[in-house]
C-alpha cells in the first residue's frame, strides 16, 4: 500500500488562503488506513477548517481515488457541492491527489493534503515498513528475500559496506545492517554461495520515469 501522513494544518491553510468554501475528498484504501484520508480523517478535517471559518460544502471518499472510474463516479456524484466550492482539498497520496484534478469535470484549484511517503507493508504490530522501492528488476530471489536496494541506505547491491557496526547500520545506529539480515538468513537456509555470488550493477534504464505498464 501507499504510506502518507496528512500535512499540518497550518500548512494547508495556507494553501487554501482566500479561498473560503471547500469541498473534501478523501480516500478510502491506503489512505483508510493509514490514517491520512479516511473518513474519520476527512471529518475531523472538516470540524478544524469550520474551526477556522472555513465553509465545507462537502465530502467524499472515494474508494480509491487513483483508479480513475472509481472518483469519477463519485466527483460526479458531488457535482453540486463542488461546484459550490471555491477549491478541493485531497486528502490522498500523490496518485489520488492528481487522478482527482485530472478527473475533475468542474475547473476549481486542487490542494494537497497528505505527504507521500512509502510504499509500505504493514507488519502485525500495525507499523508500516518500507520493504520496496518498485525498482523495476527484483534481486530478492538471490538476497534471502531482504531487499538492500530499500533497506540498506547506500542500496548496496553487494554488501554489506565497511561501515557495519556489531550488525548495525553506520547510516542509523538503530536500524540493522541490511546486508548483515541478508547474510544470517542466507546462513540459515544454507545458500551462502549466493552472497559470493558479485551482483552486477543494476540496469537504471529499468527505472527511469515516468513509467507505464499497459495490460491489455
Ligand atoms: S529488489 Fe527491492 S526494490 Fe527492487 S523490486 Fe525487489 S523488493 Fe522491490
Ligand atoms: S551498514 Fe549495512 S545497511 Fe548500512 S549502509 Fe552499510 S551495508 Fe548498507
Amino acid at each position: 500500500m501507499i504510506v502518507s501522513k496528512q500535512k499540518e494544518l497550518k500548512e494547508i491553510l495556507k494553501y487554501l488562503e482566500g479561498e473560503n468554501k471547500i469541498f473534501l475528498v478523501g480516500c478510502g484504501e491506503c489512505s483508510a488506513t493509514c490514517k491520512a484520508g479516511g473518513e474519520e480523517e476527512v471529518k475531523k478535517m472538516k470540524e478544524l477548517l469550520e474551526k477556522e471559518g472555513k465553509t465545507v460544502t462537502g465530502y467524499s471518499v472515494p474508494e480509491a481515488p487513483c483508479v480513475a472510474a472509481k472518483v469519477k463516479l463519485e466527483l460526479a456524484k458531488n457535482r453540486k457541492a463542488i461546484e459550490a466550492a471555491d477549491a478541493i482539498l485531497v486528502l490522498a497520496c500523490g496518485l489520488g491527489i492528481q487522478s482527482v484534478k485530472e478527473n475533475l469535470r468542474v475547473e476549481r484549484p486542487v490542494h494537497v493534503g497528505c505527504d507521500t511517503l512509502f510504499m509500505g507493508a504493514i507488519d502485525s504490530t500495525g507499523a508500516f515498513l518500507e520493504k520496496c522501492s518498485a525498482c523495476g528488476e527484483c534481486v530478492l530471489e538471490t538476497t534471502a528475500l531482504i531487499c538492500p536496494i530499500t533497506r540498506c541506505p547506500k542500496s548496496l547491491l553487494n554488501g554489506p559496506c565497511g561501515g557495519q557496526d556489531k550488525g548495525k547500520c553506520e547510516v542509523d545506529k538503530d536500524k540493522d545492517c541490511a546486508w548483515v539480515l541478508i547474510y544470517k538468513e542466507l546462513k540459515k537456509q544454507n545458500k551462502l554461495h549466493l552472497l559470493k555470488k558479485k551482483r552486477p550493477p543494476k540496469d537504471y534504464s529499468k527505472t527511469s520515469k515516468p513509467r507505464q505498464l499497459t495490460i491489455v
